[in-house]
């Protein structure tokens, strides 16, 4: 990507893929009952109609952002100059390839490294879904609308987003973009959304050796590795882990480290163990900083006899 142009033009692929995107995930969870396997047929039509749409666009953008506009547009127009491309495009006369052939663009140059084989074929499935319905009509069968939703927000979460999030985006997290392009409040709504959640604790499973409750979303999806929550966001760095006396949980119990040392808390605070669901009191020394649970370590003190490196 070199011309102000083909900025211009990434720009706004990228912005109508996220289009198609909201779209799809706004009316999934509006009107999808999160609850049960089943979906309506005409909602699973346009909800996949909306990823596909969206995964067109990015794939597109990406294209244009790596090698320029010149690999999406049809062979004829590609020996015409940088004005004359901007010209057809400006009238809406601009030819591009088929889907089919930008697929295997970045499929054979490999600009996803993790998108594996399966991850293409379950591209293809979506593909021929969508030109159904779009040319024809799909009619999705009955067991479909049983085992399709969990499918549809897989396709979401680990297809659509690795080639939304490539690049310059791939240090986001996928709820943190996804915060961040749908907005609070529709954002809010998917996180109580039962087949995303699924999807997100096993997304945390596959990226973090841990994995615990949160304290604000209630979802196993916390990654002690990552210090943050899959499905909501939820950054621990202002707070303290310790390890934990009742399931031997490595930095397990969380305490807020801001509260306790306010002088009215006498250095306690309540701490939860993200593993295990105890909770208990946790006292942190001020002087050299170390912390229990003193319901489980009553008669451990924190003195020069006792181990405190300060007194
Ligand atoms: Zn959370
Ligand atoms: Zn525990
Ligand atoms: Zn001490």
């Amino acid at each position: 990507m070199t011309t102000d142009f083909e900025k211009e033009v990434y720009k706004m692929l990228y912005n109508n893929s996220i289009v198609f995107l909201k779209d799809g995930i706004e009316r999934l969870v509006n009107k999808d009952d999160g609850e049960v396997d089943f979906i309506e047929h005409d909602l699973l039509t346009l909800t996949c109609t909306s990823f596909q749409i969206s995964i067109e666009l990015a794939i597109k953008a990406l294209i244009v952002e790596r090698t320029g506009i010149r690999n999406i547009i049809q062979e004829n127009h590609r020996s015409l100059s940088d004005a004359s491309i901007e010209e057809l495009f400006k009238k809406n006369q601009l030819k591009t390839l088929d889907f089919e052939v930008q697929k295997n663009f970045i499929r054979k140059r490999k600009f996803i490294d993790d998108l594996t084989k399966d991850d293409f074929k379950t591209i293809d499935e979506f593909q021929i879904y969508r030109n159904r319905i779009v040319h024809f009509t799909y009619k999705f069968e009955n067991g479909d609308l049983y085992d399709m939703k969990y499918d549809m927000v897989y396709y979401l979460i680990y297809i659509v987003f690795k080639i939304l999030l490539s690049h310059k985006h791939q240090d986001e997290k996928p709820s943190e973009f996804l915060q961040y392009s749908l907005g609070g409040e529709l954002h809010a709504k998917l996180i109580r959304y039962q087949p995303y959640i699924a999807a997100m604790k096993k997304l945390a499973a596959q990226n973090s050796l841990k994995v615990f409750n949160c304290i604000v979303c209630n979802n196993r999806t916390f990654s002690q590795d990552e210090d943050y929550c899959y499905c909501c966001n939820f950054i621990s760095d202002v707070f303290t882990f310790i390890d934990c006396d009742y399931c031997n949980g490595k930095r397990s119990v969380i305490y807020d480290n801001l509260n306790i040392g306010n002088p009215n808390n006498f250095n306690e605070t309540r701490g939860l163990c993200l593993n295990c669901d105890n909770d208990g009191i946790i006292y942190e020394c001020p002087e050299c900083g170390i912390a229990r649970n003193i319901e489980t370590r009553f008669h451990e003190g924190c003195s020069k006899e006792k181990g405190c490196i300060n007194k």
